[in-house]
């Protein structure tokens, strides 16, 4: 199949990339690489292009046969979309909406979303389902939403079918070592500890330790980006059948608190990580655990690295190879 991977040069999208040329698709790359790398892009189709500017974009469809998109490309920090909410809604739902005029434009059907647990907001009960009532409380939460909302409209419009996938903690690299989590700046928790770890960065700060969780501090439920690759695998097969539009939780179903997260990565490291105690950051729920059983009965998908030692082990092989 030809598929385009919108924001193919970022961590999710390059490993999403990787795994589409495994399995001898033809890929092609869009990323405007405001956030991305152009060397983590493993295709030779690539397009620096931004999903908002529509000729643009247009060309890319105009000149290949596009079966499927993948869309990875948005703005991902809660804590930054609280400070300036319109830089989430342009970017994460107006572009989408741009694009999604495209695929109208040139009748292609099939679209698989890159979206988040933080659609749900506050939890009402724990592992969240896909039934969970979706009550955001950031921007970003609320442009993934919006998208999500659009695109049952587009489907009912235009017959654009669509899977969401909603991911909690995306995690880990590469298990061979080519592809990793490089974010610029980092604001993730695992690399963050990682860095403290190798001696990059001198603590790592815990944002809150009196939350409402067993040791006070926030729970999220960490998956290996490679799970997530097959999810996306599953998710076009799905659409492939002719079945309907749907959204998916993706995680493993067990939750791990800041604290587990740096006692794992010192096991793992076999280094004494510096802490830093840190007010609450704006934005954060106090846990996120998913349920992923509607995944598993109608994808399949099973995730193969459960073990947060693994996630937090290959993470940890990519930041050995840093500056990579
Ligand atoms: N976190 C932290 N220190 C950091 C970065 C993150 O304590 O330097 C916490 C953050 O408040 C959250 C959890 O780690 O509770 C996971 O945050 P991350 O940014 O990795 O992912 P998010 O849950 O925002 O998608």
């Amino acid at each position: 199949m030809n598929i385009l991977v919108v924001g193919g040069a970022g961590f999710i999208g390059s490993h999403m990339v990787k795994r589409l040329l495994v399995d001898h698709h033809n890929v092609i790359v869009i990323d405007n690489l405001s956030k991305g790398f152009r060397d983590a892009v493993l295709c030779d189709s690539f397009f620096e292009v931004d999903i908002i500017d529509k000729v643009a974009t247009g060309k890319v469809f105009a000149n290949h046969s596009i079966d499927v998109v993948f869309h990875f490309a948005s703005f991902i920090e809660v804590g930054e979309s609280v400070k300036f909410p319109e830089k989430y809604f342009k970017n994460n739902f107006e572009a989408t909406r741009s694009l999604l005029d495209i695929m109208v434009q040139f009748q292609v059907k099939q679209f698989v979303f890159s979206s988040t647990a933080a659609v749900f907001g506050n939890p009402e009960y724990s592992p969240i389902d896909e039934a969970h009532p979706k009550h955001p409380i950031n921007p970003y939460g609320e442009s993934k939403l919006m998208v999500e909302k659009m695109l049952e409209e587009f489907d009912k419009e235009y017959g654009l079918k669509s899977v969401s996938l909603r991911y909690f903690n995306a995690a880990g690299a590469d298990p061979q070592g080519e592809l990793g989590e490089r974010h610029n700046p980092e604001t993730h928790l695992i690399p963050l500890v990682l860095q403290a770890a190798s001696g990059r960065r001198d603590a790592i700060s815990i944002f809150g330790d009196d939350y409402d969780t067993p040791d006070g501090t926030c729970i999220r439920d960490y998956i290996h980006i490679t799970d997530l690759a097959d999810a996306h695998i599953r998710a076009i097969e799905y659409l492939r059948k002719g079945n309907q539009s749907a959204a998916f939780n993706l995680g493993n179903g067990k939750g791990f608190s800041v604290r587990e997260i740096i006692d794992a990565a010192e096991n793992v490291t076999n280094k004494k990580i510096p802490i830093r105690l840190h007010g609450r950051r704006a934005g954060d729920p106090a846990t996120l655990v998913a349920d992923a059983k509607l995944a598993n009965k109608v994808l399949g998908w099973k995730p193969e690295f459960t073990n947060i030692r693994d996630i937090i082990q290959h993470a940890w092989n990519w930041e050995n190879k840093f500056p990579w």
